[in-house]
């Protein structure tokens, strides 16, 4: 009898769940359920220092906005758990000691200065990796002295010296890697904590993970995997990488130019069905080329050799048009009112809006004029606006530039966040706060030069929009070359942007 297939998606909670997130675990979900297979969502909480539980809840909530279920997991547990690897550290130390008992693995105590002075001796030979294999070999009583000077240590995986490391890719074909061009991985930091590496093996592991769908980002990391698996002397998983989504630049989708937050697909009011199709429309093609169809189509008729290779466009006019579709075809008409209200004018966010417009509304009719921006993809722009007191759009960009990282620090998205940040956005650049930080903000927030309060408004939009249209607005002054960004962030990092702004435009 085959095995039951089982996919995971297994997202850290370091950031806003990511549009990448969505991809892969509709793929794992697509594959589990054309086999009729499980799907679990298990949590990669290894680096303490950035997940944070906030993240989390908004994954989860994101994947369920993008119709994914998941058969086991964090929220809804399952016979492998716990699915949280913070909760797991005692499984990881257990599998680590067994590759240091078979001697497979090692403690290594380089210092940061050692591994500073390998890089540059490898690097000089021009060769690959980091580690040049100094403590491999270290006898019992030498390692038993560090430790009894209590030296700090990582464990090293033993990668062999020389062969080479094969496996099949499910979209790709075969995959080789000379064992030289591996580094002896670590498995465990010396925090005691595991490495993404050992974690993700010895989970996909006793999860019973049969096959893995990822992105193509992890290929360099599979070889390391796949040794981890021998040295266990386990079976690895089928792999398949998906490619990369990239803009309609060809680049790397990033969030310093898109927004890549599913949260703000969801707050812009796509439906979800329309952002799951598009989703599943990346890296793969149905045939005859169909671009409209349900989960459940593709599911029905999924088939590996159709996932493409090269990278796939995520292009927000294509979604648009996808989008439309969904409306017409699945939105009643008899319906549509009850949407739009749910998505923007629902009655908690009007009851929060009515504060700011009961003083400043002369009749009813003033309503829309006054709070448009709130119900529009994006604001009109100019550069009149952007730029006031004859500032260059330059400037002006830094300011915008500048927000966006001072915001990002803080992660305070309140009215709170933003008036401490347009404050020190004031000082850093050495400008007036009314006269230019203020004006600038609405601008870009609204499209106007006056309306409701900045800082209520703000808070009203939410982080992604927020976001959104602060990117948007760079790319409409489109005046910041990627030489000046560096200079600025070089700047910022030293909380000295006074001189990038000439005196003269800011008179
Ligand atoms: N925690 C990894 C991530 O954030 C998982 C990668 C994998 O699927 O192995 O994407």
């Amino acid at each position: 009898m085959s095995q039951k297939i089982r996919t995971r998606i297994a997202p850290s909670p370091t950031g806003d769940p990511h549009v990448g997130t969505a991809y892969m675990a509709l793929f794992n979900y697509i594959y589990a359920k054309h086999y009729e297979g499980d799907f679990i969502l298990r949590i990669e909480d290894t680096d303490q220092n950035r997940s944070r539980p906030e993240y989390e809840k908004a994954i989860i909530d994101s994947l369920k906005w993008a119709k994914l279920k998941w058969d086991e997991g964090v929220d809804v547990g399952g016979e492998h758990g716990p699915y949280r690897q913070s909760e797991r550290t005692e499984i990881y130390r257990k599998y680590c000691n067994i590759l240091l008992e078979k001697k497979l693995a090692y403690k290594c105590f380089a210092t940061q200065d050692e591994l500073k002075a390998m890089r540059a001796v490898l690097a000089q030979k021009g060769q690959r990796g980091g580690y040049d294999g100094r403590y491999r070999n270290l006898s019992a009583e030498e390692i038993a002295e560090k430790e009894s000077q209590g030296v700090p240590y990582v464990v090293r995986l033993k990668v062999p010296l020389s062969g080479e490391c094969t496996f099949i890719d499910g979209a790709r074909g075969q995959i080789t890697t000379p064992c030289a061009d591996i580094d002896d991985q670590i498995l465990m930091k010396s925090d005691g904590f595991p490495t993404y590496h050992l974690a993700n093996v010895v989970d996909d592991h006793l999860m019973k993970i049969n096959v893995v769908i990822r992105g193509e980002e992890w290929i360099a990391s599979t070889p390391k995997h796949i040794l981890l698996y021998e040295a266990f002397g386990w079976e690895p998983p089928k792999f398949i990488h998906m490619p990369l989504l990239l803009d309609t630049n060809g680049k790397k989708l990033s969030k310093r130019k898109n927004p890549t937050s599913i949260e703000y697909y969801k707050d812009q009011g796509y439906l979800q069905n329309a952002f799951v199709n598009f989703m599943t429309l990346m890296g793969y093609s149905m045939p005859g080329d169909k671009e409209l169809y349900s989960l459940d189509e593709i599911i029905k008729s999924f088939d590996i050799k159709r996932i493409g290779t090269s990278g796939a466009i995520f292009d927000r006019k294509k979604l648009n048009w996808i989008n439309q579709h969904y409306i017409i075809n699945d939105v009643p008409v008899t319906n549509l009112w009850n949407e739009i209200q749910q998505w923007g004018l629902n009655e908690e966010f009007m009851q929060q809006l009515m504060p700011l417009a009961h003083t400043r509304i002369k009749t009813f009719a003033d309503f829309f004029q006054l709070f448009d921006f709130f119900f529009l993809d994006y604001p009109t722009l100019s550069e009149k606006i952007l730029c006031p007191k004859n500032l260059t759009t330059e400037a002006s960009a830094m300011i915008i530039q500048t927000l966006i990282w001072i915001l990002e620090e803080k992660q305070d998205w309140s009215r709170f966040g933003l008036e401490s940040a347009s404050q020190d956005l004031a000082k850093l650049f050495s400008v007036n706060h009314k006269k230019i930080i203020i004006p600038i903000i609405y601008a870009v927030l609204t499209g106007k030069l006056q309306g409701p309060p900045l800082y209520d408004s703000f808070q009203l939009l939410k982080k992604h929009r927020v976001r959104a249209r602060l990117l948007h607005a760079l790319q409409y002054l489109d005046s910041l070359s990627n030489k000046k960004l560096t200079i600025l962030k070089a700047a910022y990092d030293k909380k000295e942007c006074a001189h990038l702004i000439k005196v003269k435009a800011i008179s």
